[in-house]
């Protein structure tokens, strides 16, 4: 039987449900806690994320995947709290959101020294909670191509991967081609990897989304809900209908077995107003109604929100991951 890390204890995959599978309680960049323009009370955070993950339980929602990374508001205790009162799992992750958004602290640090802190978390738990992460963020720092810092955090990430079994979410999938060669070289396959952010408006590139999928990668349609429509919509918005279609591309490609969507929403943004109005309830409330109208049968919906993520989360035995160098769309697939 196949588990989760989840922050109250292993849970059994078939028990996760519908999950959303890049998602935020509350994401800041370090330093976020000291600001001024936009921190609310504990007890208004908590009253807003309540009300949001509670919404997600009642559509259907069972587990919520927080990609919050080291330094990033990522708030374990807290998570507790939360999934006692809601019923939701949360998992929580170890890593970095990208290395620009890393604390200095671990800026100068070696892959081996990374390595072992990710693994620390993944196996021993998090900052003496004992919640253990269920998963390993990595990312792209701004300017779309991965720093030496980046690349650093990608190794050390396939590396405990691949001693632990637990997936890698990427923050964008831009340079791709050097994000595929890095866990190639380190021989983790591209199946326990979640390239994100497929669909973020700042940097589209559809050759690139079929290259990752046929590389048997994952694909994240994970901004969900981040629509230049929307007031106030940050600069990797677009518009709704756009993102639907460019969904439907992907689909009609033949790649519903490699995609995976979110809505990458913060319940409460730290340090910054988040997009008001957006949530990861958008996916159930907007998208979902959006592809049912384009014709999308709940078959591949439950595949998407059930399957999917469920199959990319499941923690593999270690000697059971083979590299994924060389294989074809039909291998795959
Ligand atoms: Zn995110």
């Amino acid at each position: 039987m196949g588990k989760v890390n989840t922050v109250l204890g292993p849970v059994a995959t078939e028990d996760l449900g519908i999950i959303a599978v890049h998602e935020h309680i509350g994401f800041g960049l370090p330093g976020c806690d000291l600001d001024t323009q936009w921190w609310k009370k504990p007890e208004e955070a908590f009253e807003v994320t309540i009300e949001k993950l509670r919404r997600f339980r009642e559509h259907g929602g069972k587990t919520f995947v927080d990609c919050t990374g080291i330094g990033n508001g990522r708030d374990v205790e807290y998570f507790q709290v939360l999934s006692r009162r809601t019923g939701v799992h949360i998992i929580s992750v170890t890593g970095f959101v990208a290395g620009d958004s890393a604390l200095p602290y671990f800026r100068e640090k070696s892959e081996d020294y990374l390595m072992d802190l990710f693994i620390h978390e993944i196996t021993v738990g998090i900052d003496g909670t004992g919640a253990k992460a269920g998963a390993i963020k990595v990312g792209v720092s701004r300017g779309g191509k991965l720093s030496e810092l980046d690349k650093r955090i990608y190794r050390a990430a396939a590396r405990a991967a691949l001693k632990t079994g637990v997936p890698i979410i990427t923050h964008l999938c831009v340079d791709a081609e050097t994000a595929i060669a890095i866990f190639d070289e380190e021989g983790l396959p591209l199946d326990r990897v979640l390239m994100g952010h497929a669909d973020d408006g700042g940097y589209l590139n559809e050759d690139r989304d079929t290259l990752i999928a046929e590389h048997g990668g994952w694909v994240g349609f994970d901004t969900i809900g981040y629509d230049s429509e929307m007031e106030g919509a940050p600069y990797w918005s677009r518009p709704r209908q756009d993102r639907v279609e460019h969904f439907l591309r992907f689909l009609d490609k033949g790649f519903v077995d490699v995609a995976l969507i979110s809505a990458d929403a913060n319940c409460c943004a730290l340090g910054w107003p988040g997009l008001k109005g957006h949530s990861v309830n958008y996916l159930f409330e907007e998208f979902l109604p959006d592809l049912r109208k384009a014709g999308v049968g709940e078959e591949v919906i439950e595949q998407l929100l059930v399957h999917n993520p469920t199959k990319f989360l499941t923690m593999q035995e270690p000697q059971d991951l083979k590299p994924s160098l060389g294989r074809t769309k039909q291998e795959s697939r």
